[in-house]
């Protein structure tokens, strides 16, 4: 039975990732996400039902357009796989539990930021605020209304620790170090994992920003380094390593 559970949240995982993409290609470039269909990027033919099921339809058209035969970006079918294999196994590692929604709302703040960032250097704000709403009320549901708002206080804390940080920054460097998507994504850093383990997510993110800035910087390809992939990322990994972080942290 936890197979065939761990099949239903693999498509479920799969198709938001699908819808992830939609919003947040679009929502950067203000344009609707229900209007106009999904469509070929090249011959602009719309997409038909078959041609949209997560994963299996890049399979199945080869990783082509069914009437250009232009290739397909590997990119979409690559995120829908990651989020649909992460939801069936956090289901799998979790069971129906608070680790388990927390992990579901980490994967989907993941991706959204991955694709809105790296592509157009924007975070959105509606997948925060909605993220933010979730976490609040599944902690009031599993922990209480006090520890909720406790979480909230390490948002806020998160949140002035980094505006204090780009704040800085700007007058180090001369310019923006930090940009305000980065600042609030602290806020959700506070709040999913509360201090001092939000403390040590943000140094994690600068160790897994280096390599990518120093690559950058030194091909020139471009000035500014999206920094929220890697906030995101990390916070993930402190997520799921909690326990050998809390094991760390006693040592020190
Ligand atoms: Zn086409």
């Amino acid at each position: 039975m936890n197979i065939f559970y761990a099949i239903i949240f693999f498509i479920l995982g799969s198709s938001l990732a699908s819808f992830y993409g939609v919003v947040a290609t679009r929502l950067p470039l203000h344009e609707s996400i229900v209007k106009p269909r999904s469509h070929c990027m090249k011959c602009h033919h719309a997409l038909s039902w078959y041609e949209l099921i997560p994963v299996f339809s890049f399979l199945f058209l080869r990783g082509k357009c069914s009437k250009c035969h232009s290739k397909l970006s590997i990119a979409e079918p690559l995120l829908e796989l990651f989020t649909g294999l992460c939801f069936a196994f956090f289901y799998l590692k979790y069971g129906i539990s608070y680790s388990f929604f927390m992990s579901l709302i980490l994967i989907s703040l993941l991706d959204l930021i991955f694709i809105s960032d790296f592509n157009y250097m924007i975070i959105l704000d509606s997948p925060l605020v909605i993220s933010a709403i979730l976490i609040f009320l599944l902690r009031w549901v599993y922990f209480g209304i006090e520890e909720a708002f406790l979480y909230v206080g390490y948002g806020i804390l998160m949140f002035l620790f980094m505006l204090i940080i780009g704040f800085i920054g700007s007058i180090l460097f001369k310019r923006e170090a930090l940009g305000g998507g980065d600042i609030k994504l602290s806020f959700i850093v506070g709040m999913a994992v509360g201090v001092p383990y939000g403390f040590i997510t943000l140094i994690l993110s600068t160790f897994l920003a280096l390599p990518y800035a120093t690559f950058s910087l030194l091909s020139n390809t471009s000035k500014e380094v999206p920094f929220g992939p890697f906030i995101i990322s990390s916070l993930c990994i402190v997520f799921l390593f909690y326990d050998k972080f809390s094991y760390i942290l006693q040592l020190i």
